[in-house]
């Protein structure tokens, strides 16, 4: 089975898998998109985000392999060379599994508007312009995983009540739960992608993350 996270960028999708990714039996794997898609400026993105060059996983003949076939055999791929687990890929959106196929089950994280909104409006979009972005890309999401197990995850009550919250995913998503995926940050695990503050993850979580009414007074401060 392929999880895959769902959602607009900053949704909270690294924060998933890395929590998916914990449980057992599964295996979060990230934005495996960015294992093709080698940007020249970027590219630390076609590595293990966790241990690039040192990544004991994906060296670069395993990458190699998993580039056999292009776009159509990535998750195959995965499945076949890096591991038979649940694999979980926050590759998230409808222009990425147009390219590699819907995976079985999405998952969407759900943060609060204002949280969502400020994380485009600080790297200076226009709000307008976001807002219809963002509902455009979760009707096109709705419509790509129709007849799928769809099955939200609301980040607020995670903050609020991380065990039960996780416990009451894994029982929608039929995984074992495990306390590990309470503490995603204290993970070696490799993933794709991400965004750029792993080390600082944890703090970044429990602060500015989900703490969505200082979220919000820095919005309307704009
Ligand atoms: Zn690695």
């Amino acid at each position: 089975m392929i999880i895959g996270v769902a959602g607009p960028s900053f949704c909270g999708s690294t924060l998933t898998n890395c929590i998916l990714g914990e449980l057992p039996g599964v295996t979060g794997l990230g934005e495996t998109h960015w294992i093709l898609d080698r940007a020249r400026d970027k590219p630390k993105r076609g590595k293990c985000f966790r241990h690039l060059d040192e990544c004991p996983v994906f060296t670069p003949e395993v990458l190699s392999k998993l580039r056999a076939g292009g776009a159509n055999n990535l998750y195959a791929n995965l499945k076949r060379i890096v591991s038979p687990n649940v694999l979980v890929v926050s590759d998230k959106n409808t222009f990425q599994w147009g390219r590699f196929g819907c995976p079985d089950v999405l998952v969407f994280p759900i943060k609060p508007p204002a949280t969502m909104l400020y994380s485009y409006v600080r790297r200076g979009k226009n709000l307008n312009n976001v807002v219809e972005q963002l509902a455009s890309e979760w009707e096109k999401l709705l419509v790509l995983g129709e007849g799928r197990l769809m099955v939200p995850f609301d980040l607020t009550a995670l903050a609020a009540d991380p065990e039960h919250t996780v416990r009451e995913l894994c029982a929608r998503l039929g995984l074992e739960y495990s306390e590990e995926a309470l503490r995603p940050w204290d993970s070696t695990s490799c993933f794709f992608g991400g965004t750029g503050r792993w080390p600082k993850f944890g703090r970044e979580f429990r602060s500015t993350g989900l703490a969505w009414d200082a979220v919000f007074a820095k919005l309307k401060a704009l």
